[in-house]
């Protein structure tokens, strides 16, 4: 089978990544669709998130990362998945995710979203919060792949002992 996995990951955090892993072993293939928003003004640009998920997810078969600006059911059925994944980290999150999978339900029923609940260690991890963390200079080697916390020492211009994990 094939999952749609789509976001912003702005940038990639380690419970997106552990989403990833376990969506390769149920489903076989997972597509890592980046949202390009031209609403929203991203921390990192397109390129960025791109290689951030590319380099982190290098040791998983099955794993592709592209990125879409439209529908999510449009890009579904462009990249021939069989579903729609997406995490649930706390009741928050639920009503939105909801809200979301019933709207691509309306435009298109062949598409299930399937939810994947956070493994526990993760259920507070968020890109806002990595890079609320990372602004005043924190630690964030237990939050995000080692390639995002260099991309993120780089953008919050951080002295180079807060870069060493
Ligand atoms: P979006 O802007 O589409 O919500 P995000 O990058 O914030 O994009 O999140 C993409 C998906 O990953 C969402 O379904 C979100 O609930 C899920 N997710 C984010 N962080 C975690 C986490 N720590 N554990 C599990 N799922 C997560």
């Amino acid at each position: 089978m094939r999952a749609l996995y789509p976001g912003s990951f702005d940038p990639l955090t380690l419970g997106h990544l552990d989403l990833i892993e376990r969506g390769c072993s149920l489903f076989g293939d997972v597509v890592v669709a980046v949202l390009q928003n031209p609403g929203k003004t991203p921390a990192f640009s397109l390129e960025r998130r791109l290689n951030q998920i590319r380099t982190a997810t290098n040791h998983l078969n099955g794993v592709e990362v592209i990125s879409f600006d439209g529908l999510t059911v449009q890009c579904a059925r462009e990249q021939g998945v069989n579903l729609i994944l997406r995490g649930l980290r706390a009741m928050s999150d639920f009503e939105y995710e909801l809200q979301i999978a019933h709207t691509n339900r309306s435009l298109s029923a062949e598409f299930e979203t399937v939810f994947l609940a956070t493994s526990a260690h993760h259920s507070f991890l968020s890109s806002s919060v990595v890079k609320e963390v990372a602004r005043f200079g924190g630690p964030v080697s237990h939050m995000v792949p080692e390639v995002v916390a260099d991309d993120l020492a780089r953008l919050f211009n951080l002295p180079f002992p807060a870069r060493m994990r």
